[in-house]
């Protein structure tokens, strides 16, 4: 080594982050240690991917252009396991970023949710995915030697550390380039150093790597193994996506997943198909089990892989799927793009339209699928990312119908947020007469739930949708109907219960109207600006009172929800309707001194009960209390 490189020698702290993970992780990743081989293996295809991929613009890169390979040894008396590859390799800086520290989006999240109960840690470990530090769980010293492809021999970098909070780093000559990790064994992990042992992990999890995973060839002599110098391929070594259906067994797909999806957990569902026609690809597309921590980040990585006649392309090809299916894993391969395909191609290809079409349609049938098969993942799926695949009634007009009918929604018949229904099932359970799906939205389910406006359908057994995710407002506004059938907020306009109301009924309630004109006017009259119109209404049983929107107003839940995000909300007064048959109304009638009082207390509680907030909630204060001195005969 040259004075040179020996002087570049530094310690460094790993970031916090770092450091906790790691010690996170050597304890609740230990009982299922033996998955660090495919965590090192998965990085170091990527490696190889990469460089093909930064090869197909600068060919100086392949150097010697040895063939894309990662090798697999073993030192029974150094106690040391080594994983090297030929792929891209990493700068100085390279190294100090992606080894030193945890640069992926969601990290904050992932600490936040963090529990200390260490069984429901590594669960979450797993779902944030550990990658190159999971060397950890089994060596008490990792050394890592890499040159990036195309630097000089003297560019290579040596990283090394124990796992605890630092690592030092310094130049090394490395005459090829590509990664080379070193593990130094803890005490007890003497079983890995065995050539049936790492051929037995590699199969498992990493038998579906396209690269060739190569070790030494190893003979039965005398009664023990010995090494021989020849050299041999120990996985499959091919791509997987090629390969007939038939002869993929479910744990390859799964395995494959977790390479491509860099998930530890089993994915949902997942489909298979080669696409012929005007484009010929083949995709293999995946829905995760759960949603990753960046679900909701701007800048996380997408999920589908593009490859071009088996040959890498690019990670991330967000062009391949539409946002709102933006949780889908996989791998689209395309027999008809150039190898030279940019970005920015893609985003003007109508060949990448039409197979982002395919894959879109692929996906919603296998989610239609899920759902009329399978009731229990699709709960599972809907919980994870039910709210991201609403984003689609706006964003994809092609599919809406599809999408709505994947959508579930909280309901009057049901007791909990959890328990759901489809817009399809609704409808197959509605009264006789009753032609429109109504719903309410709200900022929460329990404010939905008991919202007012919804007293007259649980009187008549009318099921009515609980919207209270803050997208709901958007997707309703985006859904007319379903089916034929008209979608209507039960807070908007008047109320038209159609068939469902008899002749009765409209009488009495055209009486009811008449007779109660006189304090209507005068309502409205003291309420002045406040509300738009007041009326007599037959959408409640219990409440004295409640607050509408005008048929072509916005609602009053959406206002607010437009007003905290700082947007500007066109100002509409609301409608307010009085119950006539609510003692309350009654004893208005009557009422001459604190009329004001009275009629702006009925305002304001009908805001609230929707869960509006009062313009002067000390005034309102007053007059309850004034209120309720006066009942009590002050
Ligand atoms: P992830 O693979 O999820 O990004 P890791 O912690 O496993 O996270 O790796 C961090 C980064 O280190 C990788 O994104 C990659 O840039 C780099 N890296 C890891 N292993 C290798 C390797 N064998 N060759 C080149 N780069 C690597």
């Amino acid at each position: 080594m040259t004075e040179n490189l020996a002087a570049s020698r530094e310690t460094m702290g790993f970031q916090t982050e770092v450091k906790q993970l790691l010690q996170l992780m050597i304890h609740s990743l230990y009982s299922n240690r033996e998955i660090f081989l495919r965590e090192l293996v998965s990085n170091a295809a990527d490696a190889c991917d990469k460089l093909r991929f930064e090869a197909l613009h600068n060919a100086a890169l392949l150097e010697d252009d040895s063939p894309a390979q990662i090798r697999i040894s073993y030192d029974k008396s150094a106690k040391t396991l080594t994983i090297s590859d030929n792929g891209i390799g990493m700068s100085r800086d390279e190294v100090i970023n992606n080894l030193g520290t945890i640069a992926k989006s969601g990290t904050r999240e992932f600490f936040s949710r963090l529990s200390g109960d260490q069984q429901k840690d590594a669960h979450l470990i797993g779902q944030f995915g550990v990658g190159f530090y999971s060397a950890f769980i089994v060596a008490d010293k990792v050394t890592v030697v890499t040159r990036r492809a195309g630097e000089k021999a003297d560019q290579g970098v040596r990283w090394e550390s124990d796992g605890g909070g630092e690592f030092s780093i310094e130049m090394a000559e490395q005459a090829v380039r590509g990664t080379s990790i070193t593990l130094h064994l803890r005490e007890g992990q003497e079983d890995l150093l065995s050539g049936s042992r790492l051929r037995a992990i590699i199969h498992k999890y990493s038998n579906h790597i396209v690269q060739p995973i190569v070790m030494q060839k190893e003979e039965w002599q005398d009664g023990a193994s010995k090494i021989v110098e020849e050299d041999e391929t120990v996985n499959q070594a091919s791509a997987l996506w090629t390969r007939p259906k038939s002869e993929i067994s479910d744990d390859e797909y799964k395995e494959f997943y977790k390479h491509v999806g860099h998930d530890f957990d089993d994915p949902l569902a997942w489909s298979h198909a080669r696409v012929e026609g005007r484009q010929e690809y083949t995709q293999l597309l995946y829905i995760p089990a759960h949603a990753p921590f960046e679900l909701w980040d701007r800048n996380a990585r997408h999920g589908v892989k593009l490859y071009v006649r088996r040959v890498f392309i690019m990670d991330d090809a967000e062009q391949l799927m539409p946002q709102y299916l933006r949780f889908v894993r996989g791998i689209v391969d395309s027999s008809d793009l150039p190898l030279n395909v940019s970005r920015e191609i893609l985003q003007e290809s109508k060949d990448i339209e039409a197979i982002r079409s395919g894959c879109t349609k692929k996906v919603l049938g296998l989610l239609e699928d899920i759902a009329a098969n399978d009731a229990e993942n699709y709960a599972r799926f809907w919980g994870e990312f039910g709210r991201v695949l609403k984003e689609g009634m706006g964003e994809d007009f092609a599919n809406k119908d599809k999408i709505a009918g994947l959508l579930r929604f909280a309901s009057t018949q049901a007791d909990t947020a959890d328990e759901t229904v489809s817009l399809k099932d609704y409808i197959s359970r509605m009264k006789d007469g009753q032609e429109k799906i109504y719903f309410v939205t709200a900022e929460t389910f329990n404010a939905a739930k008991n919202s007012p406006h919804l007293e007259v359908f649980r009187k008549k057994g009318i099921e009515v949708l609980l919207l209270s995710d803050r997208v709901d407002e958007w997707v309703v506004s985006h859904l007319n109907e379903f089916d034929g059938k008209q979608l209507v907020s039960v807070a908007k306009g008047g109320l038209d219960l159609g068939a469902l109301e008899d002749e009765a009924e409209k009488l009495e309630q055209e009486k009811e109207a008449d007779e109660l004109k006189g304090l209507t006017d005068r309502i409205k009259g003291s309420l002045a600006d406040r509300v738009k119109e007041v009326r007599v209404t037959h959408r409640l049983t219990d409440s004295p009172a409640c607050l509408v929107a005008d048929e072509h107003d916005i609602g009053g839940n959406l206002a607010r929800l437009l007003k905290s995000a700082g947007q500007h909300a066109p100002s509409s007064q609301p409608i307010l309707e009085i119950n006539p048959k609510h003692p309350v109304v009654l004893r208005l009638k009557l009422e001459e001194r604190h009329f004001a009082d009275w009629a702006a207390v009925l305002f304001d509680q009908a805001l609230l009960a929707e869960g509006g907030q009062l313009d002067d909630p000390a005034g309102f204060v007053k007059r309850v209390n004034q209120l309720m001195m006066e009942m009590s005969g002050n």
